[in-house]
């Protein structure tokens, strides 16, 4: 059996952390070729003397002297977003890792599919920005793509769907998230306007960094990750729901039109589904914790509560409409996002913004990645107005 090459862009985030541990537990199957971050030049250094890969890349090339002084070798140093694309079509790797926070990652995705490279997408951004652009490319370039968020990683593993993520599925009925509920999920609604970052921060079942902490506290998050689930594996947005489970256990299921339901369960610690992603067709062992039934007092699930968080029946209509909407629907929610965490809004009005900005927008079907990136920067300034209308 290979050993994976892989390139880990977004190395010094929590999905590049974890992805360093999978390498060091199971390195007869998983080498790290190459490591790219935005600007913590020292951390991606700890990383690179660590696993030696033969390039590493630091998008702030400001940042180099760092890099340089605390690298204790010699690797390849590529700089900037055209070292990111360089990084990404690496001779060398098999595949790439695709785990950086928001739309970055979007460009060097397509150019590692173009070079010929398998994907491992953790960046939901990027799908849900330009699900059907990275899916044909995919498939034209007859690359794969592996799903690396836990759901996504789950539902793939029920379906066994092999290597073509944009074949549709007639046995499928329904494709079921789970979504924990995030550190809300019992606040009433009337208290949200008082919520703070660091509330919000406090997410229950899993240890992130701070964008997607936020999604899931708005739930903007299993929006998106049901935009991405209609992508990756061709079923449409009215067959895919979302089932609240606060236990993060059950990390997805797929019910079959025999009205079978298969769940994928494990404890909830991204080295499952990124293992998965990388030793696909392949289980191997590995030093993580199987669950503990005797220790799983009960599993409980329930219908979201709708009403108090809209991101849902928005992320629904963007991947309903399609085309630019959920493009628009993305940039709008970073803008918000960041504004939450700087404290220029409240958290009601993370989805209050993302709604106006997606009101405002007159839809193109069947846009090209241009068309796409024109909304998408048309979002981010219309967000960023209306930031600015709050704090006048
Ligand atoms: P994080 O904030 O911990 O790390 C972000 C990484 O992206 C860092 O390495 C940073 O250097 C890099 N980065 C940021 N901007 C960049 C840019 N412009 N160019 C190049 N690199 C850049 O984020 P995270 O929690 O690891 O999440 C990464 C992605 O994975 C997100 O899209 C998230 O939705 C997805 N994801 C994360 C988890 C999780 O458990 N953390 C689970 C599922 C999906
Ligand atoms: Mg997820």
């Amino acid at each position: 059996m290979k050993r994976k090459r892989v390139v880990v862009l977004g190395a010094t985030g929590s999905i590049g952390e974890s992805a360093l541990k999978v390498a060091h537990d199971i390195p007869d199957r998983m080498e790290i070729v190459g490591l790219a971050a935005n600007s913590n030049a020292k951390k991606l250094a700890v990383a690179a003397n660590k696993t030696r890969a033969e390039a590493v890349c630091l998008v702030d090339e400001s940042k180099l002297d760092a890099l340089k002084t605390a690298l204790e070798y010699q690797p390849k140093i590529l700089l900037g977003e055209a070292g990111l694309k360089e990084i990404a079509c690496l001779d060398n790797a098999d595949m790439v890792l695709v785990a950086i926070v928001g739309t970055a990652g979007l460009r060097p995705a397509l150019a590692a599919i173009e070079a010929g490279k398998d994907l491992a997408v953790a960046s939901k951004e990027i799908l849900v920005m330009a699900g059907e652009a990275v899916t044909e490319a995919a498939q034209k370039a007859r690359v794969k793509i592996l799903p690396v968020d836990s759901e996504h990683n789950a539902i793939f593993q029920c379906l066994q769907s092999g290597s073509n993520p944009a074949s549709s599925r007639p046995d499928v009925r329904r494709i079921i998230l789970t979504a924990s509920g995030g550190p809300f999920r019992q606040t009433p609604g009337r208290d949200f306007d008082s919520i703070t970052v660091e509330q919000a921060l406090k997410h229950p079942t899993w240890n992130m960094g701070p964008k997607i902490t936020i999604d899931s506290a708005t739930l903007f998050n299993k929006g998106l990750e049901m935009i991405e689930a209609h992508w990756l594996f061709g079923v449409e947005m009215k067959r895919v729901e979302v089932v609240v489970h606060p236990q993060s256990i059950v990390h997805s299921m797929v019910e079959f039109t025999d009205g079978s339901t298969l769940a994928q369960l494990s404890y909830s610690d991204m080295c499952f589904p990124i293992q998965y992603a990388v030793t696909w067709p392949d289980r191997v062992p590995n030093s993580l914790p199987p669950l503990d039934f005797s220790k799983l007092s009960r599993l409980e699930f329930s219908t979201p509560r709708y009403g108090d968080f809209p991101a849902l029946n928005l992320a629904r209509r963007a991947g309903e409409t399609g085309g630019t909407l959920p493009a628009v629907m993305n940039a709008a929610n970073e803008i918000a996002v960041a504004a939450f965490l700087n404290r220029k809004c409240r958290f009601p009005q993370i989805w209050h913004l993302v709604e106006r900005v997606m009101e405002r927008h007159e839809t193109v079907a069947h846009p090209d990645l241009d068309a796409i990136l024109r909304a998408d920067q048309w979002a981010r300034e219309e967000g960023t107005k209306f930031v600015k209308s709050l704090n006048r």
